[in-house]
C-alpha cells in the first residue's frame, strides 16, 4: 500500500487504507480464495491506495451460501421482528453519521470527488437512508381484498415478503451512496445481500460492511465481494441469488438482465442517462443558467441523471451559452481535498480518456468547443475542464451517447413541438428539465417528456422519498420512495375460506 501525503486524513482512514482489504463474507473478512487482489487508485495523484481482495466464483459462492444461511427461515435474522429491523437500520444510520468525516475522505481519496461533497452530500444522504428505510421495516403492510363467490365466504389478503438472496451491483460515481440504494431497503424488508462494489471504488462499501457488523446486522446479511465485472458476472448467474439489483451502464444492464433469465431472477436496473434540459425564452434565465450549471457539471458530470443536452429557446440561446460558458469557465478544477477546488478529477484513466476523446470527435464533426478544452487539465491526474459544446447536430455522438463527465451540449429551439421531438429522440428517459417562468408551459411539456423524474425549474432536487428510475433503456424498476420497496419484496395473496 502506498501512503498518501495528505496532512489532513484521519487517523481512521490512514489504519483502513495501511492493510490489504478483504471480503466480507458471513460476517468474517477473508482473503480471496485464489488470493488474488487489485489496486484501487487515487485518481487525483494516479497513487495505489490500498490493495482489495479480488473475489473470484469460489468467493462469490461462498457469499450466496452465507446470504442463503442467513435468509432460512430458521435465522435469526428471519425470526427478527419487523420493530428490531427498524432499530437496527436506525443504528446503522447514526453509525454512518458518526463516521462521516471518516467515509467521507475514503470516499474523496477513491473516487475523486471533492471531500465536503461526499460528506454533505454523498454521506449524509445515506444515513438519512437508512433511518427513513427503518420505517419501512414496519410499514409493509398487506391489503384485506373482497371476494365474490356465490353462497360462500372467504377471508383474502395480501403480505408483503422479502424475495430472498439479493445480488446488489454498483457502479463508481456515488459508492457508499449506490450501495445503501440498495442495502437499506433490501435489508428493511428482511432480504440478504451479497454487494459488489465498483473495481474503480470499493473502499467505501467495505468500511461500510464493518459499520453493518457494528450495528448489529446478523452474519451473513449483508457480503461484500469486491472485484471487476467477472465477480458481478458470476453473482448474476448463482442459482442461489434470488434478485439482482444493479445500477451502472445500459450496457451491462443488458448482459445482466440476459444473465438473469437462467433461473428468472428478479430484476431491477438503474441504467444509463442522456437527459434534456430545456430552457425557453420566458425563464428566469438567471435561475436557469445557474441550473443548467448544476445539471451538467455536479459530481464532475457523473450523475446518470446529468443535464448533458441542453436546449435553449432561440430569441435567448447567445445570453444562456454565455452565461453557462463564463460560469463553466470559473469552476476551479483541482484535487477534492483542496478546500479551493470547485471539481474534482475524474474517477479514472479510461473515464478520463472517453470524456477527452468524446470532445476530440465533436470538433472532428464540426462543433464548436464554448468552454472547456480537448486536453487534460493537468499533468497528473484525472482532471479535464468542464465543456460547453455548440454547433452541435442530433446525429452527432456527443449528442446522442452518454458521456458520464463534464460535458453539455447546447442547441437552439424554435417551438415547443420541435424541442419535445428532440428531448425524447434518445433510447434513454432517465431525467428532463423544463425552466419557464409560465407553469402551465412548465407542467404541459413535463408531461410530454418520457423521462422517470422531471424538474421544473430545477435541477438535482432530490430526496429519500422520491421514486426515481427509468423509461425506455435507463432501467427496469423504481428506487426509493415508497415504491422503492416493491422491488424487495414478493407479493403473496393469502385466501382463507370461512366455513
Ligand atoms: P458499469 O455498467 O460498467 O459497471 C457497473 C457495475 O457492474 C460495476 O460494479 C461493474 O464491475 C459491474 N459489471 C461489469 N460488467 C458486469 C457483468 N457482465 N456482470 C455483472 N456485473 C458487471 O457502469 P459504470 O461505468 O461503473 O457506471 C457508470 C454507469 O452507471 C453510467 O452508465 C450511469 O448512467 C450508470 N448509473 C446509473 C444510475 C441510475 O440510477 N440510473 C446511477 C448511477 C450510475
Amino acid at each position: 500500500t502506498v501512503a498518501t501525503g495528505r496532512s489532513t486524513l484521519l487517523p481512521a482512514v490512514r489504519s483502513f487504507l495501511s492493510s490489504p482489504r478483504r471480503l466480507l463474507i458471513d460476517g468474517a473478512r477473508v482473503d480471496a480464495a485464489d488470493g488474488r487482489t487489485f489496486a484501487t487508485v487515487d485518481p487525483s495523484t494516479e497513487e495505489v491506495l490500498a490493495q482489495v481482495a479480488h473475489a473470484s466464483a469460489a468467493d462469490v459462492d461462498r457469499a450466496v451460501t452465507a446470504a442463503r444461511k442467513a435468509f432460512d427461515a430458521s435465522s435469526p435474522w428471519s425470526r427478527m421482528t419487523p420493530r428490531d429491523r427498524s432499530h437496527l437500520l436506525w443504528r446503522v444510520g447514526d453509525l454512518i453519521e458518526a463516521h462521516a468525516d471518516e467515509l467521507a475522505q475514503l470516499e474523496a481519496l477513491d473516487n475523486g470527488k471533492r471531500v465536503e461533497a461526499a460528506r454533505d452530500g454523498d454521506v449524509a444522504t445515506a444515513a438519512e437512508l437508512f433511518r427513513y428505510s427503518a420505517g419501512w421495516a414496519t410499514g409493509m403492510e398487506g391489503a384485506t381484498i373482497p371476494m365474490s363467490v356465490p353462497g360462500r365466504s372467504f377471508h383474502a389478503y395480501t403480505r408483503r415478503e422479502p424475495i430472498g438472496v439479493v445480488a446488489a451491483i454498483v457502479p463508481w460515481n456515488f459508492p457508499l451512496l449506490m450501495a445503501c440504494f440498495k442495502i437499506a431497503p433490501a435489508i428493511a424488508a428482511g432480504n440478504a445481500v451479497v454487494l459488489k462494489p465498483a473495481e474503480q471504488t470499493p473502499l467505501t462499501a467495505l468500511r461500510l460492511g464493518d459499520l453493518l457488523l457494528e450495528a448489529g446486522v446478523p452474519a451473513g446479511v449483508v457480503n461484500v465481494v469486491t472485484g471487476y465485472g467477472d465477480t458481478g458476472a458470476a453473482l448474476v448467474e448463482h442459482p442461489g441469488v434470488d434478485k439482482v439489483a444493479f445500477t451502472g451502464s445500459t450496457e451491462v444492464g443488458r448482459k445482466i438482465a440476459a444473465a438473469a433469465s437462467g433461473n428468472l431472477k428478479k430484476v431491477s436496473l438503474e441504467l444509463g442517462g442522456k437527459a434534456p434540459n430545456i430552457v425557453f425564452a420566458d425563464a428566469d434565465l438567471d435561475t436557469a443558467v445557474a441550473g443548467a450549471v448544476l445539471a451538467g457539471y455536479f459530481n464532475e458530470g457523473q450523475c446518470c441523471v446529468n443535464g448533458s443536452r441542453l436546449y435553449v429557446q432561440r430569441a435567448v440561446f447567445d445570453e444562456v451559452v454565455a452565461g453557462v460558458a463564463a460560469a463553466a469557465n470559473a469552476i476551479t478544477v483541482g484535487d477534492g481535498f483542496d478546500p479551493d477546488s470547485d471539481m474534482g478529477p475524474l474517477v479514472s484513466r479510461e473515464q478520463h480518456e472517453k470524456v477527452l476523446s468524446y470532445l476530440r470527435g465533436a470538433v472532428d464533426e464540426g462543433a464548436v468547443i464554448s468552454a472547456g478544452s480537448t486536453e487534460a487539465a493537468r499533468d497528473r491526474g484525472y482532471f479535464v475542464t468542464p465543456a460547453l459544446i455548440t454547433s452541435v447536430t442530433e446525429d452527432m455522438a456527443v449528442q446522442t451517447d452518454e458521456i458520464f463527465g463534464p460535458v453539455v451540449t447546447a442547441v437552439p429551439f424554435d417551438t415547443e413541438d420541435e424541442v419535445v421531438a428532440a428531448a425524447n429522440d434518445t433510447v434513454y428517459g432517465l431525467a428532463a428539465g423544463v425552466w419557464s417562468r409560465d407553469l402551465s408551459t412548465a407542467h404541459r411539456v413535463g408531461s410530454r417528456l418520457r423521462a422517470g423524474t422531471v424538474w421544473l425549474n430545477t435541477w438535482h432536487a432530490d430526496d429519500v422519498t422520491l421514486p426515481r428510475g427509468g423509461f425506455k433503456q435507463s432501467g427496469w424498476g423504481r428506487e426509493l420512495g415508497a415504491s422503492g420497496l416493491d422491488d424487495y419484496t414478493e407479493l403473496k395473496t393469502v385466501v382463507a375460506e370461512l366455513r
